[in-house]
């Protein structure tokens, strides 16, 4: 029998398949989309996420940046990682390297999209294979969830992100993050001649709307070719009641999101897929719950704090200036987060 069906190819799903053939599980990923997948997103992968792929014998093309820097119209501020460079990495290049490792480790891929899981007893069968165990790793909207009746409502603003690629040359060595008064832009070096830009901010609206809140980065970025088209993702909050049921388990944003707004998902997924390896490893999946909250507090905790300053327009507005003012605060969380 298979030991563990990830149900969802994305980068957690793809790193908890190897993780699990690395112990030595038999391992099937479902996928609905074949090819190396795109997503909106960010593009910047953290320090400990750039480790955490190493490990796992997974080394994505990307260009290498320095640390994070808080853009204002009139103000900017730059915090280094101690711990070694990130990785602005297109999701294309992400997936090739992870699928590309799996498969070199026997990983089994399946294309199609996960509509039925049913357990009993120790087995767990989904649309016909049976497995002894499930991660669901199919994203921010995960159907498995749902199904599964594990969805909560969500407080707080509704977000959303979009993203778009430029053709020109990166001008920072870091990763910009743009303040407007309601939205943000985050500009990551991915490739020596291509930058991504995600924009993060209230729903409504098109890519180059949002844009125009940016008028120090539409400069930048004016005369070069806008190369991918516009591609968008949210809500970005996603509670979960519990991220364990039976034997499936809820990984990365499947279980759960908070906001984009500090560059963390793929790290903080990539533990989340690490946990619940170990946990069905050793056949314990009740003390996930536990290894999952561990796995992301810090990230829960900083997000929901940086979120709810971010949207009250008076502490908005001074963000980039304290950080300036208190650069070995912002040095602080900036690390904390890397
Ligand atoms: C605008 C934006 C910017 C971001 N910036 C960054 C950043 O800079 N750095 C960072 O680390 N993170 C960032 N993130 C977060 C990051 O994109 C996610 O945390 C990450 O993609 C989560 O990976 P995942 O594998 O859990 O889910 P996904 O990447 O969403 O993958 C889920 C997969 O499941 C598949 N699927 C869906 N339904 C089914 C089904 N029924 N059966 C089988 N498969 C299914 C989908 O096709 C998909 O391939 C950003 C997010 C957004 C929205």
């Amino acid at each position: 029998m298979i030991d563990v069906i990830v149900a969802g190819g994305g980068p957690v799903g793809l790193a908890a398949a190897v993780r699990a053939r690395l112990a030595g599980m038999e391992v099937v990923v479902v996928e609905p989309r074949p090819g190396p997948v795109d997503k909106a997103c960010g593009e910047g992968l953290m320090p400990s996420a750039v480790a955490e792929l190493a490990a796992l014998g997974v080394h994505p093309p990307g260009v290498a940046f320095a640390g994070i820097r808080y853009v204002s119209p009139t103000q900017s501020v730059a915090a280094r990682f101690r711990h070694g460079p990130g990785l602005g990495v297109r999701r294309t290049a992400l997936h090739t390297a992870l699928f590309e490792r799996a498969e070199s480790l026997g990983v089994r891929h399946v294309v199609g999209r996960v509509e039925q899981v049913r357990q009993d007893g120790d087995r767990v069968t989904v649309d016909g294979l049976q497995s002894r165990w499930v991660l669901a790793a199919d994203g921010l909207h995960s159907p498995v969830r749902r199904a599964l009746g594990l969805e909560r409502s969500a407080p707080g603003p509704v977000r959303f992100g979009l993203r778009r690629h430029f053709a020109t040359a990166p001008w920072s060595e870091h990763v910009d993050v743009h303040w407007s008064p309601t939205a943000e832009a985050y500009v990551t070096p991915v490739a020596p001649d291509l930058v991504g830009v995600a924009l993060l901010g209230p729903p409504g609206g098109h890519f180059d709307d949002l844009m125009s809140q940016f008028p120090r980065l539409v400069e930048r970025v004016r005369g070069a070719q806008a190369v991918t088209s516009e591609r968008g993702a949210g809500p970005l909050r996603q509670e979960v009641s519990s991220r364990v049921r039976g034997r499936v388990l809820l990984i990365g944003d499947a279980a759960g999101y908070v906001d984009a707004l500090t560059g963390e998902g793929i790290c903080t997924g990539l533990r989340t897929a690490a946990a619940a390896v170990e946990a069905v490893r050793e056949g314990r999946p009740e003390s996930y719950e536990r290894d999952w909250s561990r796995a992301t507090r810090q990230y829960r905790y900083l997000t929901t704090a940086l979120l709810w300053a971010a949207s009250r327009p008076r502490l908005r507005s001074g963000l980039v200036p304290t950080a300036v003012r208190l650069p070995r605060v912002f040095g602080w969380a900036v690390n904390a987060l890397a």
